[in-house]
């Protein structure tokens, strides 16, 4: 995520001056349309609702200043519909069966040997309520005293934001301060013959799926795919998990990676290592076929895609503010901002989407991509 603010913000301001939100006493937010809002000016406007935007916002309340969070799809990002929450309410049931199979005593007690499929996805949709943001997120940041406008956000010139709604509303607001781009990432699809077409399942699918399919490929070895073979393959179905690399999880040290492997393998999963997709086909019977560098081709029931991430700035005009072209890191210092030559200053904050030049591993540094901005699901 990219802070783009002016020299003028960074002296002593409001939002320096506290850190903390909640315990403030400041009047509730409130959920806009375009057509219902009250004002076009704001101090602080988030494009974007998940992690990176809501401290800021709330921060910015908790200062005195006005906050405005811009989303166009659900409030609240990836992480409580279809990232961090849905793929753990997946994975615990599983893992607790495991531990108690694993103590005499409670193993005795156990009647049947894997989960209870249709009790672990009713027990996933309690956590993301259904995928409805106003009995979860929504409540929550307005009690920040942060208001909330659903609709698509895109920065159109320092602190001006343009925003347009599914129903043809259009407004351009004002940032008084600084405008916050916070929006993500989207995932990407390998360039390989037929995979597009094939309408692979993303990590939004594998995370909010109500259905088993009975042969799994996982393509990518990295924690989100590592975390899908290990809950679809709890879930009864065959997991095949197809990499490029020489070992799963290539971020974390090797020997963790085959420790990984060697349980998933032990609940039957297979791995295809320092194999390329080279063609995928859906077939009319809605299988998959899958064919590999090694001459191995396979037929499965569903493909996954969980290849990487890309961040979600197209559209966002970053590179009004100097942030380098479509697809390229913002090269920056240890300690982060980035000057620009408009003299402006694009600060790095923690956010989702990873790259390289990161030097922590839970800070953004975003680069720009020529892809359609959208999650694909939705
Ligand atoms: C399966 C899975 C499991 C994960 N598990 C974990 C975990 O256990 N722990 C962890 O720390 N991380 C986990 N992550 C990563 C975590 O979900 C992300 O790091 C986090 O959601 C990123 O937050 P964000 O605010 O940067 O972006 P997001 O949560 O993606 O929010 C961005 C928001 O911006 C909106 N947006 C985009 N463009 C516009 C626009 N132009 N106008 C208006 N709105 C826009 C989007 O609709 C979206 O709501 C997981 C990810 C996945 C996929």
């Amino acid at each position: 995520m990219v802070t783009a603010r002016t020299r003028t913000f960074i002296a002593p301001s409001p939002l320096s001056l506290k850190m903390t939100t909640t315990s403030e006493t400041h009047a509730k937010g409130t959920l806009f349309s375009i057509s219902s809002l009250r004002t076009h000016v704001y101090d602080v406007i988030c494009i974007g609702s998940g992690w990176a935007s809501r401290p800021i916002a709330s921060r910015a309340v908790a200062a005195g200043l006005t906050a405005l969070i811009i989303d166009k799809d659900l409030m609240g990002g990836d992480c409580p519909f279809w990232a961090c929450v849905p793929s753990k309410a997946l994975l615990r049931p599983s893992e607790a069966l495991e531990a108690a199979n694993s103590v005499g005593g409670a193993r005795e007690r156990i009647t049947k040997p894997s989960v209870d499929v249709e009790a672990v996805f009713a027990r996933r949709d309690a956590f993301t309520r259904g995928w409805d943001d106003e009995k979860l997120l929504v409540p929550a940041i307005l009690d920040t005293g942060t208001d909330l406008l659903r609709a698509t956000g895109m920065l159109i010139g320092e602190k001006k934001v343009d925003v347009s709604s599914k129903d043809g509303g259009t407004a351009e607001l004002i940032a008084r301060h600084a405008v916050a781009v916070c929006t993500g990432s989207v995932p990407t699809i390998p360039d390989v013959p037929g995979l597009k077409e094939a309408k692979p399942w993303t990590p939004r699918e594998a995370t909010s799926s109500s259905k088993v399919p009975d042969h799994l490929i996982v393509i990518g070895a990295g924690a989100v795919g590592c975390e899908m073979a290990t809950a679809y393959s709890s879930f009864g179905a065959e997991v095949t998990v197809i990499s490029t690399t020489a070992e799963i999880l290539p971020k974390v040290d090797h020997e963790a990676g085959q420790l990984v492997r060697k349980s998933l393998e032990s609940r039957g999963v297979k791995f295809l290592l320092q194999t390329t997709l080279t063609r995928v086909e859906r077939k009319g019977d809605a299988s998959v076929l899958v064919m590999t560098s090694s001459g191995v081709s396979i037929t499965a029931s569903e493909i996954l895609v969980a290849a990487g991430r890309k961040a979600c700035t197209s559209g966002s005009m970053l590179e009004i503010f100097g942030a380098p072209p479509a697809g390229n890191p913002v090269e920056v210092d240890e300690s982060l901002p980035r000057q620009t030559r408009r003299r402006q200053q694009l600060v790095l904050r923690r956010g989702g989407h990873q790259r390289p030049l990161a030097p922590d591993p839970h800070v953004q540094v975003p680069g720009q991509d020529s892809g359609e901005c959208h999650h694909p699901a939705s």
